[in-house]
């Protein structure tokens, strides 16, 4: 492909797209495929000879967008999604344009200034403390690939420090010590923490919640307090802000408060999708304590209308990171490696080579400002508010969370098996996807308010779905 043949494909790939969005509406937000679908249309073998590209933007257009879930669809309300906008959208195409990668600071310094800069403007955005801004203290900010792996990654971080601090300058070796720390956080935790955990190879213990969904804290402390009288290294302790199931906010103020006293742990906060919702100076209140972590994070792909992926993460103190990650080999040595203030940002995560993420989160902040995503966060939640107040007015119906942020979680009250059959019925019809979550035993639905172009209208749309197929699921009554 030439230059030439690269601008008319470009632009017609970027008008496909913005035609896609403007028109999603048209879609069923599911697609009407079956597994092994694509293998009809793609041989098996890649061809030996070049094909021309319209060729292949027709099959794109056609062949492979059939099979496309649309997660920006109004009617999209499954899971905490991916972000996109246009802005975000443009920030991508300009990563893959330049195909860059920030490793060190010599290989894309525009990259790391840029990724640290906005990591701080992020963290103020929320009004995260001074401690995590990287121009006032030796804390900072790193974008990794995932919300789980920035999990992991402080688990790894808290492990390193936990078992350098058991060693001391013994010549046992570390893997030793593996068998004595535990890791702690709550049922309603993220599975990416059962996955750490895993990972790291040492023990987890899953804290059960109250009827909120919080972490239960004095159950926490007690299962600490027993670790510790048995010997045990208690290393790692995860609060969650907002969980995935139902945006629960642990009492991070008792658990920081608790974890202070203690010194072998690492606290850390995973708000991967509610952190966000601290744009909003008034919801601040949720995550009082937060001071407290050691590290953070957040997916600004699921609330921030950056598009996927964006996973920040903070951590008090960059050196514990660079300690359990940091690697130094010749060949990634520059002459600016030791001026203060210079990151190389392969000591702060597992990937050498990471991608140009800061660009995209870069275009999204500066176009709509700090205002503007305000708005659309409020839009968001005011919507969820408003199709609760719809579910709460049917007493066919109950809504089994509370409803703080974009997320409401509804069910049947007669029984699972209906409220199983509802969900069944809706996704047959494609034309609205929502997914299961379990509460306290109880099968429910999730309806996840997330696409920046959803308005009221459309949670009217969803409701009176609902109840139409209710009402004929329901014909025969609950016994
Ligand atoms: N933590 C929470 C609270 C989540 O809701 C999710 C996903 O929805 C994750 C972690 C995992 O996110 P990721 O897909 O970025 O690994």
């Amino acid at each position: 492909m030439n230059a030439v043949e690269f601008k008319k494909h470009g632009k017609a790939l970027i008008d496909f797209l913005s035609d896609y969005i403007e028109n999603i509406e048209t879609r069923n937000v599911l697609p009407s495929v079956e597994p092994g679908f694509l293998s009809k249309f793609i041989k098996s073998e890649c061809s030996e000879k070049p094909e021309p590209f319209e060729d292949i933007i027709k099959d794109f257009k056609s062949n492979f967008m059939d099979g496309i879930t649309h997660e920006h669809h109004p009617h999209y309300n499954a899971y905490f999604s991916s972000g996109l906008s246009y802005p975000g959208t443009l920030g991508e195409l300009v990563c893959a344009g330049l195909s860059v990668a920030v490793f060190n600071w010599i290989n894309c310094p525009a990259g790391t200034e840029l990724e640290n800069i906005v990591l701080d403007w992020y963290a103020k955005a929320m009004g995260l403390s001074e401690d995590f801004i990287s121009t006032s203290s030796v804390g900072g900010g790193v974008l990794q690939n995932s919300a789980s792996e920035c999990i992991l990654i402080s688990m790894i971080v808290a492990r390193s420090k936990a078992i350098k601090e058991l060693k001391g300058t013994s010549d046992v070796h570390e893997s030793s010590f593996l068998q004595n720390l535990v890791a702690y956080g709550s049922k309603h935790a993220n599975c990416a923490l059962e996955k750490a955990a895993k990972v790291s190879l040492t023990k987890i213990r899953m804290i059960d919640v109250d009827d909120n969904g919080k972490i239960n804290v004095d159950l926490l402390k007690e299962a600490i307090v027993n670790d510790l009288k048995a010997g045990l290294t208690p290393y790692y302790v995860m609060a969650t802000l907002g969980t995935t199931g139902t945006t629960a906010f642990d009492n991070v103020f008792e658990i920081g408060r608790f974890c202070k006293n203690i010194p072998s742990i690492w606290f850390h906060i995973d708000g991967a999708y509610g952190l966000n919702a601290f744009i909003l100076p008034e919801l601040r209140k949720y995550g009082k304590g937060m001071e407290m972590a050691d590290s953070l994070n957040v997916n600004a792909c699921k609330m921030l209308l950056v598009n996927f992926d964006s996973s920040a993460m903070w951590v008090k103190n960059l050196k514990y990171l660079d300690n359990a990650l940091g690697i130094k080999p010749v060949y990634l040595t520059h002459q600016h490696q030791n001026t203060n203030g210079v990151i190389d940002y392969r000591n702060y995560g597992i990937s050498l080579g990471r991608r140009l993420r800061a660009l995209k989160l870069w275009f999204v902040f500066r176009s709509y400002g700090l205002t503007g995503l305000r708005s659309h966060v409020r839009n968001i939640f005011n919507l969820a508010k408003k199709f609760e107040a719809l579910v709460r007015k049917d007493n066919r119906f109950e809504v089994v969370n509370e409803v703080n942020l974009g997320l409401v979680n509804f069910r049947l009250r007669c029984s699972d098996v209906k409220t199983k059959e509802l969900l069944a019925e809706i996704t047959r019809s494609r034309k609205l996807f929502m997914v299961p979550s379990e509460i306290n035993g109880k099968f429910n639905i999730r309806y996840c308010v997330i696409a920046e172009r959803m308005e009221e209208r459309h949670i009217q749309e969803a409701w009176n779905l609902i109840q139409q197929t209710a009402t004929t699921i329901l014909y025969t009554p609950c016994s």
